[in-house]
């Protein structure tokens, strides 16, 4: 598939790897917002959380389970943040559904 994060997965584009496994991939974000920003997806392609349906909460409940993973071992777990921007009024640039986890620095509140 022509998709930017569906390459990654392939390894047709290069990334910093994070973690991997049978349904989930995630890699260092190129322009961090915060000492970590990583991004968390589904190998599986699925374009965000406004076209998905009940077949995929487990697999977008395993990206939050990862990025708690990643958030005990980096040690951030005073803090962080886990994040889905949803269309492009949110921000949201890639259709490739990804969770950005965020932490390492105090996270201000309400976001922008
Ligand atoms: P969005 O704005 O869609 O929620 O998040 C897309 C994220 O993907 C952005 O934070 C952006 O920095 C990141 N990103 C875009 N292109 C690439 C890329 O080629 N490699 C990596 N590692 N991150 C990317
Ligand atoms: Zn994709």
């Amino acid at each position: 598939m022509d998709c930017l994060f569906c390459r990654i997965i392939r390894g047709e584009i290069p990334s910093k790897k994070v973690h991997e496994d049978a349904e989930t991939f995630a890699f260092e974000d190129i322009n961090p917002q915060a000492p970590t920003h990583v991004l968390i997806i589904p190998k599986k392609h699925m374009v965000g959380l406004r076209e998905a349906t009940a077949q995929d909460a487990d697999i977008i409940g395993k990206c939050h389970l990862v990025a708690a993973e990643i958030a005990r071992k980096r040690d951030i777990e005073n803090g962080y943040r886990t994040v889905l921007n949803v269309g492009p009024g949110a921000g949201q640039s890639v259709f490739h559904l990804h969770l950005h986890l965020l932490g390492g620095r105090s996270l201000a509140w309400p976001p922008g």
